[in-house]
């Protein structure tokens, strides 16, 4: 009996040590996946900055028959955070006051605030745009525009152009199919498109751009009667194969993360825009009128 006894104490604290390796190794693994988490593994995916080499190879022969300077400002949340661990949407947040600053800046500046249409218009030689021209572009079509960004713009009577992904409408942090009538009823704003999905389209299948691009323009097109004529590439990642398709598709801009303020007959469908940041006066006058502008390509056709 003694010896049994003891067998099977043998055999539970065996039994215990396996337990307790297995615990161990879950512990293990979380702490290394939190390190890798803090490292940096999670983090949103960077936006493109400079011309992919297969467009700069594409265009360098390729003189500009028509230059504007047009700064088209990008933004992405206005808004109060409310979850100050929410890291990400606060780097791309503007606070609604710091914005209402920026807009009386522009305007007591002299600028006017023209849309991507008007854009268009102008390097088609359609029109003549003001001498001090600027575009208030917003990425996403986050709820915030609709409660921010839209009394702003009511209260300076000024046009802006919202970047809409048709497959997150009505989503809780986005606006609504409501908020989007009411947006376009107002005259003010130009609804642009952004992708089914926000998908990177740099690398997919030419099937799966072609998608994304084509039907973002004719779902928006059909669910609101209205004309969608501009692009922007989500993260700005696009190629020779992304722009075909936007040309296809009868897009007449397009626009990247790329920055830079000359919009040109040559990058009109990879048009280069400013992040603001929270400028404002002086400041944000130096960021739109600098003159040396490194995105452009080193390249003497494109700055004769
Ligand atoms: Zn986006």
């Amino acid at each position: 009996m003694p010896e049994r006894r003891k067998k099977r104490k043998k055999r539970s604290a065996s039994k215990q040590s396996g337990v307790s390796l297995f615990v161990i190794v879950i512990l293990l693994f979380s702490a290394a996946l939190l390190i890798v988490k803090g490292s940096g593994f999670n983090k949103p995916i960077p936006d493109v900055v400079e011309i992919p080499k297969e467009v700069q190879e594409s265009i360098k022969n390729v003189k500009p028959q028509k230059y504007l300077r047009v700064p088209i400002l990008l933004y992405h949340y206005v808004e109060y955070v409310k979850d100050p661990k929410d890291t990400i949407r606060k780097s791309l947040n503007l606070e609604p006051h710091a914005f209402d600053l920026e807009v009386k800046t522009l305007q007591e500046a002299g600028y006017s605030f023209i849309t991507l249409a008007d854009l268009a218009d102008g390097l088609d030689d359609k029109r003549t745009l003001p001498a001090k021209s600027v575009i208030l572009t917003f990425d996403d079509g986050y709820r915030d525009f609709y409660t921010d960004v839209f009394p702003i713009l009511k209260k300076y009577q000024i046009k802006a152009v919202v970047f809409v992904i048709p497959n997150f409408i009505d989503r809780p942090d986005n606006l609504t199919t409501w908020m989007i009538s009411e947006i376009i009823k107002s005259g003010l704003v130009e609804i642009g498109a952004h992708t089914m999905n926000h998908t990177y389209l740099r690398g997919l299948s030419l099937n799966q751009v072609r998608y994304e691009i084509e039907q973002s323009k004719s779902y928006l097109e059909k669910s609101f009667g209205i004309q969608v004529i501009s692009f922007a590439y989500p993260y700005g990642a696009f190629d020779n194969g992304a722009i075909d398709e936007v040309k296809k598709a009868g897009f007449r801009t397009a626009v990247t993360t790329i920055p830079g303020t000359f919009s040109m007959d040559v990058n009109r469908f990879f048009l280069y825009r400013v992040r603001p940041g929270g400028r404002v006066g002086p400041d944000l006058l130096e960021l739109l009128e600098r003159t040396k502008v490194t995105s452009i390509p080193k390249n003497e056709n494109i700055l004769s």
